[in-house]
């Protein structure tokens, strides 16, 4: 069997978004779960459209995630040349000329004012969406041949007329398309760069992808994808479209909604777990056979079968994806938390620190914040405290032994009995008044991690 070969292949025009991630991890998974290669490829031929650094930003980010790419423009396999476009021109010129030498393609001379002109009438005469007209254009054969000699065309593929372009989606099942619906269309610029059509056929055939999996908008592409395949008598990749991601009002996300994090490197920057949101983006759009949600790497590749992608959109549930990160906190180890947080204090104290905050953190950064709250701990607090006699009895229990996390618990349950209180009554008093915080992690623990100079100096205030 032929290996799996898979790509992602972003244009370097931003960072990695929450979209493109799920399109890579896909393709990622399906390699791997038939142990083939994942490639990365970068388009970027739309040159007023990159961005400086977007690629390196991509790859960063995936890294980051966990997805290394077998094949990258920094790590490239020598039998299939580069991995930009923008350094494959010349290959594209010569399956152009091939085409062109085959009359399957041809030169379109008309200017883009004669473009709009020929679109106009089609408008005017109720043709439902455009159809390039190669017959259109009358121009003297002096006229052409200066357009020529200036280089002023775009190159045209030739589409039979009413064939049909069909294929078996790996998500959607079969889809055809009739050529009378495309048109020839155009693949390659004048500018002499090849059009996105174009450069991602010439590039899947000769770097044997067998697989490709990305979004739904490029459905409309596919076929015309086909056209060029057929016109140079190669085989086709097998395609899947994978569903839109939507938000939670059942929107298409879009890049400019501020209200929700969409890159990667914002999740990155806030120090959530980068397998956390490898795990979630897994099931944007995929479901594992027994509807099992938190899986490791292992895992996720093993169970990865195309069957179960999605066939309607996904919701970017943010709630869902902090309870994933909440998952994975609370396995990372405590070392490499702790690594992270940058404390000035004993090692043991981070342990302690760590382990107890990490059960309800689910970033870095919320770990780090708490941390605060002992580097420069407060002096005093606005909150009221709501039953004195609770304050005053706990820390009279407390005097009484050493100041251990049992004895605090002690000393809690002493009061409990004594004043005979649960829940809210009991614990809120003692809460405020030692740590001069309404929320926290376990009371006993996080009393124990302010130290008996501080938690003494807070209650005996009330005495
Ligand atoms: N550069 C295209 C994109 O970003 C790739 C499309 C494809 O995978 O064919 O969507």
């Amino acid at each position: 069997m032929k290996t799996v070969r898979t790509r992602y292949a972003p244009s370097p025009t931003g960072y990695l978004h929450i979209g493109g991630a799920r399109t890579a991890l896909f393709n990622y998974l399906f390699a791997k779960h038939f142990k083939g290669d994942f490639v990365f490829r970068l388009e970027d031929t739309d040159v007023a459209r990159n961005v400086e650094g977007g690629e390196k930003s991509q790859l960063d980010n995936l890294a980051w995630l966990g997805i290394i790419p077998d094949e990258s423009p920094l790590n490239p396999n020598k039998k299939y040349g580069f991995y930009r476009q923008s350094e494959r021109l010349d290959i594209y010129q010569k399956v152009i000329n091939k085409l062109l030498a085959k009359n399957l393609a041809y030169k379109a001379y008309d200017t883009p004012e004669e473009l709009e002109l020929q679109r106009k009438e089609q408008e005017e005469a109720k043709i439902a969406s455009f159809r390039y007209d190669e017959n259109w254009l009358k121009i003297s054969d002096e006229e052409r041949k200066k357009r020529d000699d200036n280089n002023q065309y775009s190159i045209r593929l030739r589409l039979k007329k009413n064939v049909v372009y069909a294929w078996n989606d790996l998500v959607r099942g079969k889809i055809e398309v009739n050529s009378d619906d495309i048109g020839d269309f155009v693949i390659m610029k004048s500018d002499g760069y090849p059009t996105y059509n174009f450069a991602v056929v010439v590039d899947d055939h000769m770097m044997e992808i067998t697989h490709v999996l990305r979004g739904e908008e490029h459905i409309t592409n596919t076929p015309k994808q086909l056209a060029i395949y057929e016109a140079l008598n190669w085989d086709m990749p097998i395609f899947g479209h994978l569903t839109i991601i939507t938000n939670m009002e059942g929107k298409k996300l879009s890049k400019r909604d501020k209200t929700l994090k969409q890159f990667i490197e914002d999740y990155k920057n806030e120090g959530y777990q980068p397998h956390a949101i490898f795990n979630f983006l897994s099931l944007l759009g995929w479901t594992s056979k027994d509807s099992k949600e938190i899986m490791s790497h292992a895992e996720l590749i093993e169970n990865f079968d195309y069957e179960r992608l999605s066939k309607s959109p996904s919701k970017f549930d943010i709630v869902k994806m902090e309870w994933f990160s909440k998952q994975y906190m609370k396995k990372t180890d405590n070392q490499e938390i702790i690594s992270q947080i940058n404390s000035p204090f004993s090692a043991e104290w981070n342990e302690l620190f760590v382990d107890t905050y990490k059960q309800s953190a689910a970033t870095i950064n919320e770990i780090k914040n708490n941390l605060l709250i002992y580097t420069s701990p407060k002096k005093e607090t606005n909150l009221e405290i709501p039953n004195l006699e609770v304050v005053q009895t706990f820390f009279s229990y407390l005097k009484e032994g050493s100041f251990s996390i049992e004895n605090i618990q002690l000393a809690i349950e002493k009061t409990k009995q004594k004043l005979n209180l649960k829940g809210k009554d009991l614990f809120m008093p003692i809460r405020i008044a030692s740590t001069l915080e309404e929320h926290g992690p376990e009371l006993a623990k996080a009393i124990f991690l302010f130290g008996k100079e501080i938690i003494f100096e807070r209650l005996s205030k009330w005495n």
